[in-house]
């Protein structure tokens, strides 16, 4: 008889249970792999809530997994039993022009591992094997969890270009701003303040060594990162990326200056001030997700103990209560929700 599997359904954030389905077979070049653990994403409570644009309900999560390799398939014995990895979930083509010049994070017929197909929040997965990275020695499960949510802040920072000595912004310090802020400040940015509603959230952001933490709804908030920063700022992060952010960031950045739209906007029409984008010689470009270099960098900046772990992971669950994961992980006072799992 073929071992039976947990795996989480999700058809809203009230309906979401544990699915038994048969254990998945390896195909060639690919690998089977035991969950250990898997972060809920902002995208999973998003997809969740039916609000994701490219997600649709109802689906299996799980994008942000550590495991161990349990089979290797045919083609894939560069890795064996026992190995820790940690999965990048893009899946892409490799013949459009974006996958052949290397930015394959924007495939034209891109899928991602956990969203369009079913994911790691599961006792195991399968995957292609070159989709998959080893756990540097030395680094735990739980801060292998964080390489995924940190590679797609240190892809947005890339974007950038060199912040050596430069004044930054951060919008919204939920966990990717939290870690846009880490990955500046390792970057090289001179001065970073973060904007959040929540004081809980600026309190933490000034833990994790923001210069200033200014509350987003000031109605001077540019005279306060002005006086913060000493002038506008040379980069933006726009990590909530609504109408209100943007014209934030219009407003903060410098003439000549950057704009990095990290967060998910709203499906259709945001305005965005052209005037001002056209005056100033604003730059506003989009990130999504990453390659696997800033894979590379968020393992090496994850093993130096740039970021600290206890103030980005919240709160764990057991694969069973991952309802409670996604609940939690709803509370704006929660950083980063993890599910471990430990066998049926
Ligand atoms: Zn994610
Ligand atoms: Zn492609």
């Amino acid at each position: 008889m073929t071992e039976q599997i947990r795996r989480v359904l999700v058809r809203s954030l009230e309906d979401i249970t544990i699915e038994e389905v048969p254990a998945p077979v390896p195909g060639d070049d690919e690998l089977l792999i035991r969950t250990t653990v898997v972060g809920v994403c902002g995208s999973d409570t998003h997809a969740a809530a039916g609000h994701h644009p490219f997600v649709d309900l109802p689906y299996r999560p799980g994008h942000e997994a550590v495991g161990v390799v349990a089979v290797a398939g045919k083609g894939a014995e560069d890795f064996a039993p026992g190995d820790r990895v940690i999965i990048e979930p893009n899946l892409y083509c490799g013949r459009c022009p974006q996958c052949r010049s290397g930015r394959y994070n924007i495939c034209q017929e891109l899928k991602v591992f956990g969203c369009q197909t079913p994911g790691a929040m599961a006792d195991l997965f399968t995957i292609p094997a070159d989709r998959v990275h080893r756990i540097p020695d030395g680094m735990t499960d739980i801060e292998a969890a964080l390489v995924e949510p940190l590679a797609t802040p240190v892809h947005a920072v890339a974007k950038a270009g060199d912040l050596t000595g430069r004044t930054v912004v951060v919008l919204g310090a939920g966990p990717i701003g939290l870690l846009v802020l880490a990955a500046a400040r390792h970057a090289g940015a001179a001065k970073i303040a973060v904007t959040d509603l929540l004081p809980g959230k600026r309190d933490r952001a000034l833990r994790l060594g923001a210069d200033t933490a200014l509350p987003a709804d000031a109605t001077d908030l540019a005279d306060q990162a002005h006086a913060a920063l000493g002038g506008p700022a040379d980069v933006v992060f726009d990590c909530v990326a609504r109408e209100q952010s943007i014209a934030q960031a219009t407003d903060l950045v410098t003439k000549g200056g950057t704009i990095i739209v990290v967060g998910v906007g709203a499906a259709g029409t945001t305005p965005v001030r052209l005037d001002l984008v056209q005056d100033r010689e604003i730059r506003i470009e989009g990130t999504l997700m990453y390659t696997g270099d800033d894979y590379r960098t968020a393992m090496s900046l994850i093993s130096s103990g740039a970021i600290d772990t206890a103030e980005i992971v919240t709160a764990t669950y057991p694969l069973q209560d991952a309802a409670k994961a996604f609940a939690a992980s709803v509370d704006p006072e929660q950083v980063k929700v993890l599910v471990t799992v430990d066998g049926p």
